[in-house]
């Protein structure tokens, strides 16, 4: 069996209290950097961020006391993504994650056809948000739920903000699955990596990582109503640009299509809702964090998450642009655990445990014994 990747530093292994674990293969002096995650799988910026916010670096307008970044992207549909500078906006465009420069198809270009025609979707909802009061409007509620794989999505109904952002991170991660397989990519290798840099993965490294989705739900009861109008949405907006496919070169049709065919039935948007709860790091105003920063959107980074919890952390994570960095906290030994805090570490141990609950366990960690006896 696969335990994902391993490094000169670490080796994914079985915990004693089940699950699974990074533990250090070799002694780890204080301060060594083991791991950096160079790139999300998916992220998102929240809506109502996105033009303070990098689309590639994540920096902030606002730490540089701007009110907003002014480059956005040219050639094609404005994307709704913005920039710090030309550079960010270039990598953005040709990085495309993976996809040849000069290739007339490639993911950044189809994220602004989808990102262009999800506001365009948005604008006609929040016009239409009257009308659905009327009778007919209540009628065309019930019959979204009634959806034939077959038959074209109808109209949604309107999402709160946070259904819009969790849209627009499903939209983002179906579509890198999308333009890896339509680019018939290589499985990167990433999994036996020896060097200490991890690339944003696959989508066998998403499938790779817990699925809460039965926690979520069985925690939140509504979470079920609102992931399944989020598929609806996205499934919406998809077969909104193939209505309009004509518009499209070919290869870029082709790769719409490998999108529908993704979203006509729910499995893989299901697939990232599970992953994604618990799963992924916050996106935050500053590049340590701290208390009172804000948090400006989420990203998956695959191995990141391997990383399981402790109130004393043997690793800290700095943001860097896009990528998080691992250091060791302090010297770690051969066969030690390799763990981050998934909450605030100096708080008492009543309140971590009361934030630990969105990640569905008890933490029986020293810390939190010694503290509780
Ligand atoms: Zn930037
Ligand atoms: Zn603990």
């Amino acid at each position: 069996m696969s335990f994902g990747p391993a490094s000169a530093f670490f080796a994914i292994a079985p915990t004693p209290h089940g699950g699974r674990g990074v533990f250090a293969t070799q002694h780890i002096p204080k301060d060594t950097l083991i791991l950096t995650c160079e790139s999300p799988y998916a992220s998102v910026i929240h809506r109502k961020f996105r033009k303070e916010v990098c689309a590639w670096c994540f920096a902030w307008s606002l730490e540089v006391a701007r009110k907003s970044w002014s480059v956005s992207k040219t050639n094609g549909p404005n994307a709704g993504v913005w920039f710090c500078g030309e550079s960010c906006r270039n990598a953005w465009i040709s990085t495309g994650e993976g996809v040849p420069e000069g290739d007339d198809v490639n993911h950044a270009g189809v994220r602004g056809i989808l990102n262009a025609t999800l506001e365009r979707c948005l604008m006609t909802m929040e016009k239409d948000k009257a009308k659905s009061r009327t009778r007919s409007g209540v009628e065309l509620g019930w019959a979204a739920f009634l959806l034939d794989s077959k038959v074209v999505p109808i109209f949604p109904t309107m999402l709160t903000e946070f259904e819009l952002d969790t849209a627009r991170f499903v939209l983002a991660g179906l579509l890198k699955k999308c333009t890896d397989d339509f680019s018939q990519k290589e499985s990167t290798g990433t999994r036996r990596i020896n060097c200490t840099t991890y690339p944003s993965g696959d989508w066998a490294d998403v499938l790779d990582l817990q699925d809460n989705a039965l926690e979520h739900i069985q925690a939140k009861p509504y979470m079920l109503a609102s992931q399944i109008r989020i598929w609806v949405f996205i499934r919406f907006v998809v077969y909104s640009i193939l209505r309009e496919s004509k518009r499209l070169s070919d290869r870029t049709r082709q790769l719409v299509y490998l999108l529908k065919k993704s979203v006509d039935t729910p499995l893989e948007t299901r697939a990232l809702l599970g992953r994604e709860h618990g799963n992924v790091f916050g996106i935050w105003d500053m590049a340590l964090e701290e208390m009172n920063s804000e948090m400006l959107g989420w990203g998956l980074y695959s191995f990141g998450s391997y990383f399981n919890h402790d109130c004393s952390p043997t690793l800290r994570k700095e943001h860097k642009g896009r990528a998080i960095e691992y250091y060791a906290i302090k010297d770690i030994d051969t066969g030690e655990e390799l763990c981050i805090s998934y909450v605030e570490t100096d708080q008492v141990v009543e309140k971590r445990k009361e934030a630990l609950k969105e990640w569905f366990f008890d933490c029986g960690c020293g810390t939190c014994v010694a503290e509780l006896v």
